[in-house]
């Protein structure tokens, strides 16, 4: 949205209170993140020029989509919605609003930060009895390897060194094309095409991992060795009502597979504690998974009751307080295990792309091993940013690294 009303004459303000309109991008795929989003459009409509009608607020994304009219009659304040589906008509929107305004000044490009994220494909068709992703985005389809390949060239144009490639489910990418493609054929195409850029790619289902794919990861330099696969859960049983496929132990095989074909692999996994019907049993089964796995990166939720799920309407759920405790319990029990992976760094050599500076100051990095936003920083004495150095880590704490 960004680029296409750059290329359409705007100019990206520095601060919202600067801005004659404000989009909110909002995100609603769980109540929390819905939560987020409304104390977000509230502080923009409390600013001055917006309360005195001199700012327009648009509000897009997963939230209009998901709430459609019901947020419109609750938000009374907003100029326009626009849901997922009407993204790319941004320009025509927001020249609605300014009529004869758009266009006065020559495009510019976005600036980029070092790294930056690529969508290959929306959607999803897995349908899991927790989710509400598939009513929000709406069926699995591929973006095609050129408009992928183009997004690419863009970022590296603007001296991007690292692109995130995402989506709800990376590992089903191509099977939809009328001559199917798979996405191991996407990532050696851009690793080779683009040898001095990292390439990262997220949110594998366990389905999604195949051979091809583990070795153009092992193969390629440039590409990070590192999966981040959502497992959710290990007990067969909260599994399937889950309406995913799989077992802990068939999952302790594939991560063992996956370590045999990778060396030196850096796993992240997703984990739901509390979902209905969840015994005792079951999540002492989930957090033993978590401790047979040692997984370097684990992130915890406690189960989230979504309207119009499957799984809000299952007997058995638990109550908010138990489903906070069994998320605590689990994240301490991951976050010992990731603390100690974590310090066998110590003392290793590795490459770490310079990002930025803090508020204070420090300069900061990340290495291949860590993801961006998830997996903590790497701190630096020296380095240009944007540019990768070759560091030896001299010491962690917890999530962080720090080098020399
Ligand atoms: S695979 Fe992910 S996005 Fe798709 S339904 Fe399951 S949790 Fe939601």
């Amino acid at each position: 949205m960004a680029q296409r009303l750059l290329d359409a004459g705007c100019v990206l303000a520095t601060a919202p209170k600067q801005a004659d309109c404000i989009i909110v991008n909002t995100c609603s795929f769980i109540q929390a993140a819905t939560e987020e989003s409304i104390e977000a459009i509230f502080e923009m409509c409390e600013l001055p020029h917006v309360e005195q009608g001199r700012a327009k607020v648009i509000v897009a994304g997963c939230m209009p989509s998901r709430y459609g009219d019901e947020l419109e009659e609750s938000l009374k304040e907003i100029d326009t919605f626009v849901p997922c589906s009407k993204e790319d008509d941004i320009v025509a929107i927001v020249e609605s609003l300014f009529p004869g305004r758009l266009g006065a000044i020559a495009s510019s490009k976005l600036s980029v930060s070092p790294s930056v994220y690529v969508k290959i494909s929306d959607g999803c068709d897995r349908f899991c009895s927790f989710c509400t992703i598939p009513f929000i985005r709406g069926r699995y389809h591929s973006y095609s390897l050129e408009s992928i390949d183009a997004e690419v060239q863009n970022a590296v144009d603007a001296h991007a060194r690292e692109i995130v490639l995402i989506a709800q489910d990376t590992g089903r990418w191509g099977e939809d094309f009328a001559q199917a493609q798979d996405l191991s054929q996407l990532v050696g195409f851009l690793a080779e095409k683009y040898p001095s850029t990292w390439f990262r790619i997220m949110y594998v289902q366990p389905e999604g991992v195949s051979d091809a794919l583990l070795d153009v990861i092992a193969q390629h330099e440039n590409v990070a060795s590192y999966l981040d696969i959502p497992f959710q859960h290990a007990n067969k049983d909260i599994l399937k009502a889950m309406n995913r496929k799989g077992s802990g132990s068939e999952y302790l095989s594939l991560i063992k597979h996956i370590r045999n074909r990778v060396p030196g692999v850096t796993l992240r996994t997703t984990l739901i504690a509390g979902f209905p019907g969840e015994s005792e049993d079951d999540f002492d089964e989930l957090c033993s998974f978590v401790e047979d796995a040692e997984l370097d990166y684990v992130g915890v939720f406690a189960y989230s009751r979504e309207e119009g799920t499957r799984a809000a309407k299952l007997p058995d759920q638990l109550d908010e307080e138990e489903k906070q405790y069994r998320a605590r319990r689990l994240r301490d029990i991951a976050d010992a295990i990731s603390a100690g992976r974590i310090s066998q760094r110590i003392g290793k050599e590795m490459d770490v792309l310079v990002e930025g500076r803090e508020e204070d100051g420090q300069l900061f990095g990340r290495a291949l091993c860590q993801a961006p936003d998830v997996d903590g920083v790497v701190y630096l004495s020296s380095g240009e940013v944007g540019s990768i150095v070759h560091v030896t880590i001299a010491d962690t704490l917890m999530y962080e690294m720090e080098a020399e």
